[in-house]
């Protein structure tokens, strides 16, 4: 059995904890409170699937706290059958959050045994999303125009190549910066060449490295 009534009382009382941080999107609470995040959890960390924090997973990577994923996933403000670009599956966690709420959800992860395991546990979850391996630097420019990107490692700076795959009026979320502390940032594409950043408090997450791996 992939769920239990005792994660659903822990996945209540971790959404009852989001509330109290701030969290609001009545829609993206719902997802967390149906999302089992157990079962992207690595086997040893399963006691604290609803523990607000971020978790090592394989490849030396981490499943985002629940906070993070929860304002990521309010600030990219989507509605049903919206297309977002993820980059960075990771353990496919916030992925099943956006395909929970109805979005068509694009996913690049550039390492392969990621990408292989997070689309099986989406799969087993009857969550539909289109996974790819390869740079998420690169974007999904034949999938686009999106009405969302979100990112979920580290960058640097935003690449151009990424904001030219936004239709006008979507939005890009993403923490910007090197390694230590980066800014939740957020690119609207408010018309064709016009582009507004607003910044959300800091966030840590793992860099957003260039190329892929094969393991
Ligand atoms: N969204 C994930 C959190 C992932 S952690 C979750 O819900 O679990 C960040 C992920 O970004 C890692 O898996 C890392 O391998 C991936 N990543 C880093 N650089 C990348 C790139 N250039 N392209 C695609 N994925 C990348």
């Amino acid at each position: 059995m992939i769920d239990s009534f005792e994660a659903k009382g822990r996945r209540k009382k971790l959404v009852e904890e989001l509330r109290v941080k701030g969290i609001s999107d009545d829609e993206v609470l719902r997802a967390i409170n149906t999302v089992p995040r157990h079962v992207f959890m690595d086997p040893a960390f399963l006691s604290h699937a609803y523990t607000d924090k971020a978790f090592p997973i394989s490849s030396g990577q981490t499943i985002s706290q629940p906070y993070t994923v929860a304002i990521q996933t309010s600030l990219l403000k989507v509605s049903k059958r919206d297309k977002v670009l993820e980059i960075g599956t990771g353990s496919g966690y916030q992925a099943a959050v956006l395909a929970e709420m109805g979005v068509r959800v694009y996913t690049i992860e550039r390492f392969r045994d990621l990408y292989i395991k997070a689309q099986r546990t989406l799969g087993e979850l009857g969550y539909n999303a289109d996974f790819f391996y390869g740079d998420g630097y690169e974007g999904k420019e034949q999938y686009g125009p999106f009405d969302g990107i979100i990112i979920t490692a580290a960058i640097p700076e935003i690449p151009d190549k990424l904001l030219k795959q936004l239709k006008t009026g979507g939005r890009l979320v993403a923490p910007v910066g090197h390694s230590g502390v980066q800014i939740m940032t957020v690119v609207t594409r408010t018309d064709t060449d016009i582009f507004e950043t607003s910044t959300f408090g800091n966030f840590v997450f793992v860099p957003m490295l260039k190329g892929t791996v094969n393991s």
